[in-house]
């Protein structure tokens, strides 16, 4: 297996495209337009130039890494991959339709991979005619650089899908991490909560943001403080996740903060409106 199709070319799956054209998968990059092909495209060779500058990588690899990338807008070019990532925007009902039409045009061997934050696995493969060949590679952003997949099997992942894609993240110079589908997973289970913890320390006059997070940079060390790391997800995707996590689990533990939804009603969701727990303005 050699040939890799990406779906989705923002944030994410430009890094997944990366990493794979890398290490030496010809990668078929899929989108919705040619401007965010050219836009992600842009971004992979910045991002390589940068691996070059830094000594990770020669000037050649960098060359022949964006020469394996092939940017289409037709989803049937799939069918030459082994391996399809989708990594398109975080709404069930896309990913539901966009499965259904992977389903249908990739070849009936290739495994059919999602990188989504929070939206069942399980739901994701009852949408195709392989469910067994459907599974969860949670890359962390961003891709070249962070170590971790999570590899999510879903209730109908097969043992042999499971291996394959254990392997084929360590071919990847990755290290994956094996978990089961519930919500959030483990990364982000264990994540929000202490988010929406320290919202509640920010809400409770328990302490100000600055405080909050230096405690647990200098106490934990953590290398971002929680609430610096809400700014940089974005509070509307914490939000979207601790409700994912509270109607998919049941548990009261797991509601959001309400300043958290105040904040995101207010639109001061973080790094990218300007203005979160702290201000961007200079830096926007
Ligand atoms: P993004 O908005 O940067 O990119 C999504 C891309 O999907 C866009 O380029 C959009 O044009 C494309 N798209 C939408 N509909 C499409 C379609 N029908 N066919 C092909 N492409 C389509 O989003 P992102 O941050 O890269 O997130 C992508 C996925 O990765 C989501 O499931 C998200 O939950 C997950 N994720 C994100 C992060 C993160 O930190 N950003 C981390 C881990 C996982």
């Amino acid at each position: 297996m050699t040939h890799a199709a990406v779906v989705g070319a923002g944030t994410m799956g430009n890094g997944i495209a990366h990493v794979f054209a890398l290490h030496g998968w010809q990668v078929t990059l899929v989108d919705v337009g040619q401007d965010v092909l050219g836009r992600a495209l842009a971004t992979i060779q910045k991002n390589l130039d940068r691996q070059v500058r830094k000594e990770k990588l020669t000037q050649e690899e960098a060359e022949a890494a964006v020469g394996r990338i092939t940017p289409v807008m037709d989803l049937d070019a799939v069918r030459e991959s082994g391996i399809v990532v989708e990594a398109a925007s975080e709404t069930p009902t896309l990913k539901f339709s966009l499965f259904e039409r992977i389903d249908a045009a990739a070849r009936p061997e290739a495994i059919l991979a999602t990188n989504t934050s929070s939206i069942s696995i399980t739901e994701i493969a009852a949408h195709t005619e392989r469910p067994d060949k459907v599974i969860g590679m949670h890359f962390m952003n961003p891709v070249p650089v962070m170590q971790l997949v999570e590899v999510i099997r879903g209730h109908a992942t097969s043992d042999a899908t499971a291996q394959q894609v254990m392997k084929m993240a360590q071919s990847l110079g990755k290290t994956p991490v094996e978990v089961n589908d519930y919500p959030g997973f483990v990364s982000n289970r264990v994540l929000m909560p202490m988010i929406n913890e320290a919202v509640y320390c920010v809400m409770e006059g328990v302490a100000a943001p600055e405080a909050v997070d230096t405690v647990m940079k200098l106490g934990m060390a953590h290398p971002m403080g929680p609430l610096a790391l809400a700014d940089l997800i974005g509070l509307d995707v914490c939000l979207a996740i601790l409700e994912v996590l509270h109607r998919g689990l049941g548990d009261d533990k797991y509601r959001p903060c309400p300043l958290l939804r105040r904040m995101v009603a207010a639109g001061h969701i973080g790094r990218k409106s300007g203005r979160g727990f702290y201000d961007y303005a200079a830096t926007a």
